[in-house]
């Protein structure tokens, strides 16, 4: 295995981190080193490294901004593959497309117009609503505050009561598992509560969004108000990954944790939070292992106390992990 990662090491135009802590790419601020973090700078790096990864089987994952996810604790035998790096020839989320090149593909077949916006998924979330704010564009404020990158925030369908980012979307670009690029039209996908419906083993390249014209002044006070919002309900001061479980139908996660008695309960530094039950906090040294008995814990006493299953909004890193037999 050692061989196979090595071989990875050398594909140009990608940077490499080796046994790099993924506690620096999340915001649990957890997670031990991963065998290779890679950041490829181009997008023909990147078609070289999965090349690469999939002749030699390495099992990889896609990693944004690591927010909605928790990363193992001890070394990982992994690629942890992040599109931060990538720029230039397809735009990093600040180009808006003239129609005429969204209209050589048919699966997009967007409506002429000036208010498209392509952003590639290693753009981070906040510049793409900055620069949509910047540029009067209305439709994607709702989503201020989610910390995410672009690619990480379409994989989950990123929402909030203001918004979800399927709603202006008009198409997906994507590698699926053989290594092909195809474009997903909103008709051809099928999102979800904290789902686009794309599979495990795809990567997303980038979306073009249609948005409405909008006074740049009420696009920014809406964003002040948002922020403020989620100041004020949610525990930003300490690390986490937002809300732990999905809402079940009908019913609040964070209300039926209260109920039980769990808020402010510990295991090590990982907490229930005391101003949101349904987020957990990292009070500074927790592990990934006392997250999970954390969670593990509440959804025992939550089926205990109600008879309710709760489903994990947060993805387990290491669960998800693309065998070769996946891709
Ligand atoms: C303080 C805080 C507040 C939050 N509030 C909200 C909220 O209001 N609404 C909400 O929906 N979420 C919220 N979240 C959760 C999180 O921000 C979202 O789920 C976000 O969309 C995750 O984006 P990411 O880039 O960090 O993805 P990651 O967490 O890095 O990854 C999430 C999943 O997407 C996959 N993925 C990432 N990039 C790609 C890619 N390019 N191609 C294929 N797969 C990929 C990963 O493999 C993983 O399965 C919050 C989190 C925090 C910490």
């Amino acid at each position: 295995m050692n061989e196979t990662f090595r071989a990875l090491e050398s594909i140009p135009d990608v940077e490499i981190r080796k046994d790099e802590p993924l506690a620096r790419h999340t915001t649990f601020r957890v997670g031990g080193p991963v065998r290779l973090l890679a950041r490829p700078r181009s997008e023909s790096a990147l078609f070289a490294l999965l090349d690469a990864i999939r002749e030699l089987g390495v099992p990889f994952v896609m990693l944004g901004e690591g927010s909605n996810v928790l990363a193992p604790d001890e070394p990982w035998e992994m690629v942890v593959i992040q599109l931060h790096a990538l720029g230039g020839e397809w735009g990093r989320g600040k180009t808006v497309l003239p129609p005429a090149q969204l209209a050589g593909n048919p699966a997009a077949a967007p409506a002429a117009g000036e208010n498209f916006v392509y952003a590639g998924a290693g753009t981070r979330l906040r510049d793409l609503i900055r620069f949509c704010v910047e540029n009067g564009l209305q439709g994607l404020e709702g989503l201020a505050g989610v910390p995410a990158t672009v690619g990480g925030a379409l994989f989950m369908n990123a929402s909030t009561s203001f918004g979800a980012i399927s709603a202006p979307l008009v198409h997906i670009d994507l590698l699926d598992a053989e290594g092909s690029k195809r474009t997903l039209s909103r008709q051809e996908l099928s999102p979800g509560y904290r789902t686009m419906g794309l599979p495990q083993n795809c990567v997303v390249l980038g979306a073009c969004f249609e948005l409405r014209p909008c006074e740049r002044s009420m696009l920014q006070k809406r964003v002040e108000e948002i922020l403020e919002k989620r100041r004020k309900s949610q525990p930003l001061r300490y690390p986490s990954a937002g809300s732990v479980f999905k809402n079940p139908a009908g019913q609040f996660a964070g209300a039926l944790i209260e109920k039980a008695g769990l808020k402010g309960f510990s295991i090590g530094d990982a907490q229930i939070s005391k101003k949101h039950a349904n987020w957990i906090v990292n009070r500074g040294t927790a592990t990934a292992r006392d997250i999970l008995e954390l969670i593990e814990k509440t959804e025992n006493e939550i089926f205990g106390s109600f008879g309710v299953r709760l489903e994990r909004e947060i993805r387990i890193l290491d669960q998800l992990y693309r065998s070769p037999a996946q891709c």
